[in-house]
């Protein structure tokens, strides 16, 4: 069986609507949390940014998962940012 985030690679690189339901948005976000803490480098490449779209997508359309999930969104941007530690950062 493939890993989530490879079938959602597939269909971005197909240029298809990549769309989640709350427990692959859960499956998906777990996944990022977890590289970008062991390999926040891999968090640059294009598809992993594009990884990040999908689950910020449904996080801003899904009030369930905005209340329950927005936390490891959170905690992935506050490793990677960790991680370049932005000296000029603007808004
Ligand atoms: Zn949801």
């Amino acid at each position: 069986m493939r890993p989530l985030w490879q079938t959602l690679l597939n269909l971005i690189q197909k240029k298809e609507k990549a769309t989640l339901d709350c427990d692959e948005c859960f499956e998906l976000l777990e996944y990022l949390v977890e590289v970008s803490a062991l390999t926040p480098a891999k968090m640059e490449k294009p598809e992993f940014i594009q990884l990040q779209d999908v689950a910020r997508i449904h996080l801003n359309s899904c009030p369930h998962c905005r209340e329950h999930h927005l936390h490891l969104l959170e905690e992935m941007e506050a490793q990677l940012s960790n991680e370049k530690r932005i000296t000029n950062s603007e808004d």
